[in-house]
Order: C-alpha cells, then sequence, then structure tokens
C-alpha cells in the first residue's frame, strides 16, 4: 500500500478499509491544527491508487465500505474525483459507501447534480470538521467560512442525500465563550441533518497559532467545568434526531447518546461530573495529552 505521510482517520472508520487517493491538506490555517503543516497537499497519481485497490481485492474482495485519506480529498472537484470513485467501484464490486474527510470550503466547487452524482457512484459519509457554528468562534479559528456557509453547502449534501458527520470542539470559543457557541451551534445544526455529531474538547499543541495566541494572552482558554457545560448546553439544545459521540480521548469524560431520547440522562451524568470533580484533577488530563493519536 502506498501510504505517505500522516495517515488519519475518525474512529468510526475503523472497520472501513483505508486507501490512499491524497494527503496533507489543502488549507493548513486552523488555528488550533498542526497536523499537516508540514505536508504539502497531493493527490495520487491513479495508478498507484488502482495498485492499492488490487491489494485490497487480494485480501479483502467483498469490502463494503472504503475510507479515502487525506484532510480533505473532496476538495477536489467533480471531474477529478470521479475517475477515482469509479476506479473503486471497478475493484470492490460490493463496497456500498466511499467515505472521507470534507470541508465546507470543499463542497463550494460542486452543484447539487454533480453530489447527486457521486452519491450515486457511492460517495457517502462525508466527515465534516465543522467545529463550531458560531460565526466568532469560526472567525477565531480561521476555519475559513461563516455559519451561512454551513447552511447552505450541507442543505445541498441534504437535497443530493448523501450522508454527513459534524465534528465539534468544545473550549474553541475561548474562556467564557462556550454557551454562546453551544447554542448558536445547536441551532445551526438542527436546521442540518447530521447523521451524528462527534465532539472533541481544544487541546492546545506547540506549533499551533492558538498555542503561541495563549503564550502572548490573546486567548484564554475554557477551564474543564466550562466545556463540560458547553456541551450540556449543546445536547440541550438541539432540536434534532441524531447521535452524539463526545467519547474521543480529548473529553475528560466520554459520553455518546442518541438525541432527544437519552437528552436528559445525558446532561444529569455530565452534572455528576461536574459536581463531583476537581477543576485541578481535569486541567492534569488535559496537560498529560502529548497528541491526539
Ligand atoms: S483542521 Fe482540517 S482543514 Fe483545518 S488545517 Fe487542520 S487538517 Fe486542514
Amino acid at each position: 500500500m502506498h501510504f505517505t505521510g500522516r495517515t488519519w482517520r475518525p474512529n468510526y472508520e475503523s472497520v472501513s478499509c483505508i486507501l490512499q487517493i491524497t494527503s496533507g491538506c489543502t488549507y493548513r490555517k486552523c488555528r488550533f491544527c498542526n497536523l499537516y503543516q508540514n505536508e504539502p497537499f497531493r493527490l495520487s497519481p491513479i495508478s498507484e491508487f488502482e495498485e492499492d485497490l488490487k491489494e485490497i481485492k487480494n485480501y479483502q474482495p467483498n469490502a463494503r465500505r472504503v475510507f479515502l485519506t487525506g484532510a480533505n480529498p473532496f476538495a477536489l472537484s467533480y471531474e477529478r474525483l470521479k475517475p477515482y470513485i469509479l476506479t473503486v467501484r471497478d475493484y470492490l464490486i460490493k463496497c456500498q459507501n466511499i467515505s472521507m474527510f470534507a470541508s465546507i470550503r470543499d463542497i463550494k466547487n460542486k452543484e447539487v447534480w454533480q453530489l447527486r452524482k457521486l452519491k450515486a457512484m457511492g460517495v457517502n459519509g462525508l466527515s465534516i470538521g465543522t467545529e463550531s457554528g458560531d460565526d466568532e468562534t469560526l472567525l477565531l479559528a480561521n476555519k475559513g467560512y461563516a455559519s451561512q456557509d454551513i447552511l447552505e453547502q450541507c442543505s445541498k449534501l441534504d437535497e443530493a442525500g448523501i450522508e454527513y458527520y459534524f465534528v465539534y470542539m468544545t473550549g474553541l470559543a475561548g474562556k467564557g465563550g462556550g454557551s454562546r457557541n453551544a447554542e448558536n451551534s445547536a441551532e445551526l445544526f438542527s436546521r442540518l441533518n447530521p447523521y451524528f455529531i462527534s465532539v472533541d474538547s481544544l487541546t492546545l499543541f506547540p506549533g499551533t497559532e492558538l498555542f503561541e495566541m495563549e503564550r502572548r494572552g490573546e486567548f484564554i482558554p475554557a477551564g474543564e467545568k466550562e466545556r463540560i457545560r458547553e456541551l450540556q448546553i449543546l445536547i440541550e439544545n438541539l432540536q434534532i434526531r441524531t447521535h452524539l459521540f463526545a467519547d474521543s480521548k480529548s473529553n475528560f469524560y466520554p459520553i455518546t447518546a442518541y438525541l432527544p431520547k437519552e437528552r436528559d440522562f445525558a446532561v444529569r451524568q455530565l452534572q455528576a461530573v461536574i459536581d463531583s470533580t476537581d477543576e485541578a484533577q481535569m486541567e492534569q488530563y488535559r496537560s498529560s495529552l502529548k497528541s491526539l493519536e
């Protein structure tokens, strides 16, 4: 297999076949991220992609789900993406879903009819690191889009019937901003149809702009209890039927909930953590995180 550079896939893609189509990120400007800082965006030559597919076919001829690598392979235009997607179908005839990371910016270059065609070819399951739906927070994180863009671009995915997942990041709004971020994000997300929302919590790593901003006193991180309260507010305000997974390593207390059914239970569980745990103990957990891998 031709894996070059950093290969990063979400937990929920652990049973998918991982196939390199791109490496790196086309953007590299989010202030909290240092994942692909020294890795220029690269598209795998189709010959290389095909060799990897041959190898997968030898071991997993009945593979049903393939995850394409890179921070945002969906940045490829419809015309560039199409031959790769069709090649997956050539080799893995039982493959039903071809998933990948995508940014809101990457959907803009595609018309709804193109999205529909991609869906018909098997593209389904876009992981979108929205991080927030609050304009102030999106600007602070330098995500390169605003809440209106999230609404417009994900409505196109809804129209095309492509399933997508959001990532939300607690703590990203900084100290005092968590409840505003959660309320505004919940309101926006409730106008869309993310199949699930995965929640991470901001951890400042050296090499990121936010880390430097904190050192200069320009960014004050939210406390740990504020982040858990933020998650409670997000859960309380989401008005859609969706799964919420806040169980990655960056969350002090791992929790999952199917909303709205498990809303009250999840909020009570989080309250018990707020009431029974020391802020210092939580901070210690955060400072022990050396990476999110
Ligand atoms: S968060 Fe995603 S889009 Fe932003 S710089 Fe990192 S990899 Fe690129």
